[in-house]
């Protein structure tokens, strides 16, 4: 019986260090993904993706080192364990991807995640040599089998560590990632190299079976290339989806950014038509004038103010005369006209910030002059009746031939028991007394206010 020297072709043994590596970056980005997956499916999809590049990494791993192995005789493998060990890794990878990929992890899931994983390398490694048929028969050192065990737990816990320690990391995320992943790869490869510490080959085997066999050689490329290749495509679906998901989310972007311009536009408009209908609603739509209840609003107001700075405030209630009479004799429509052309010759009228016209009834318009003097007051009156006169508008029906309006004014200086009816009721009863007067013209309410 013959033990046979062992000796490892470097160059082999630094590529298969380099591909688990390589499968571990891998694994790790893909647990990135992972984390970051929109449904379970895409989630499990993203597990077993990555199980199998970061498996068939460990594997290759395993067949390169054993053909770097420079031992004299003819190494082949029987395919069906050669399945296993892959397997085997690929279950130990989601054990990995798991341990990174979780959100939070206590130190007892990790220590677990390391035995598993440990373990798992490990006994993917013994079922590799398991897989070997050659004249040269491997002989197991228990003790070193065991401390191997070791070794590939302690390993795989610190590359879990450090795996899941850089996740989602903001500041050198990448270079970060790089150096787990050479930790991750390192661990791998020692656990192979420490696996091999525990076996001596010698002689003796009496020829094998090639049934089912593959060369070492063969093997050892076939690996390699089999898991670059899934490692590659996965990495470029990756890329892939990566694309698309950037594509939709931009999209997304987009629609929300055209549904909030298109919710500004409706808002505006929205408050367009309200500022629109609430104009409407305080205006008289004959004459563009404010409307009564408008008027009894701001009158209300305007009278509690001038009681309270004790200032004076003048109404006059304006009524065409014999209006009944243009009606009869020119039509409706004649009729609108005219109180159209009054309503404009009283807007006409020079007026103060505060002052306000309405049309207040048929054909009777009301002028508030807040804070106005009774000379004040009966000009702007007297101004108004001169204005219609000087309109010129025919109604033969009436006493003078044209359109004239009659106006009582009521000036006052609020009491503190008095409402605004009280000055409407004054200013009523001066416009009655114009009336009977003769019309066409302007009378005050009495008695002559307190400050006039
Ligand atoms: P007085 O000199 O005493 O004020 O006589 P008058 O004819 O003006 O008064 P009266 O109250 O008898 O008639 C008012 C008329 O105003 C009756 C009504 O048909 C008319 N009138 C009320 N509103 C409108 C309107 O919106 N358009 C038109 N064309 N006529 C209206
Ligand atoms: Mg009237
Ligand atoms: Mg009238």
């Amino acid at each position: 019986m013959q033990t046979f020297p062992v000796h490892y072709s470097h160059g082999l043994g630094i590529l298969s260090v380099l591909i688990s590596m390589f499968a571990s970056y891998a694994a790790f980005s893909l647990a990135d993904r992972m984390r970051s997956s929109d449904t379970p499916a895409q989630r499990r999809g993203w597990l077993l993706g990555g199980s199998c590049a970061l498996g068939m990494g460990i594997w290759s791993m395993h067949y390169l080192g054993m053909q770097s192995l420079r031992i004299p005789v003819q190494i082949d493998y029987y395919i069906p364990t050669v399945i296993l060990s892959l397997l085997l890794a690929i279950a130990a990878s989601a054990v990995v991807l798991t341990v990174v990929g979780a959100e939070r992890l206590g130190w007892g899931e990790m220590i677990a995640g390391g035995l598993l994983m440990g373990t798992g390398v490990a006994a993917m490694n013994y079922v590799g040599m398991a897989a070997m048929r050659s004249t040269a028969v491997p002989h197991y050192n228990p003790v070193l089998v065991l401390s191997s065990f070791f070794v590939a737990v302690i390993a795989s816990t610190v590359a879990l560590w450090m795996g899941f320690a850089v996740r989602n990391r903001e500041t050198h995320g990448e270079f970060m990632r790089i150096v787990a992943a050479m930790v991750m790869g390192l661990g791998v490869a020692v656990t192979h190299y420490t696996t091999m510490r525990a076996i001596t080959f010698v002689s003796g085997g009496d020829g094998f079976s090639t049934a089912w066999t593959i060369h070492v050689g063969i093997l050892g490329e076939a690996t390699v290339a089999v898991a670059t290749g899934f490692i590659l495509l996965i990495s470029l679906a990756t890329a892939a989806l990566e694309k698309q998901r950037f594509r939709s989310l931009h999209e997304t972007h987009r629609q929300l950014e055209e549904s909030q311009r298109q919710l500004l536009l409706t808002e505006r408009k929205l408050r367009d038509a309200n500022e629109q209908l609430s104009e409407l609603s305080i205006r008289d739509a004959l004459t563009g004038l404010y409307n009564r209840r408008h008027f009894d609003a701001v009158l209300d107001t305007e009278w509690r103010r001038s009681r309270r700075a004790s200032s004076s405030i003048a109404l006059l209630m304006v009524d065409v005369d014999c209006f009944k009479m243009l009606n009869d004799t020119y039509g409706h429509q004649r009729g609108d006209d005219c109180l159209r052309d009054i309503a404009r010759v009283i807007e006409a009228q020079p007026r103060r910030s505060h002052d306000i016209a309405a049309r207040y009834g048929g054909e009777e318009f009301a002028v508030l002059l807040p804070g106005a003097e009774l000379p004040g007051a009966l000009k702007v009156a007297e101004s108004i009746r001169q204005a219609v006169r000087e309109l010129n508008l025919e109604n033969t029906g009436s006493f003078a031939g044209k359109i004239t309006v009659s106006i009582g004014v009521c000036c006052r200086s609020p009491l503190m028991a008095e409402s605004f009816e009280f000055l409407m009721r004054e200013a009523d009863k001066a416009l009655y007394r114009a009336k009977e007067l003769g019309r066409d013209r302007v009378e005050i309410a009495g008695p002559v206010p307190v400050s006039a």
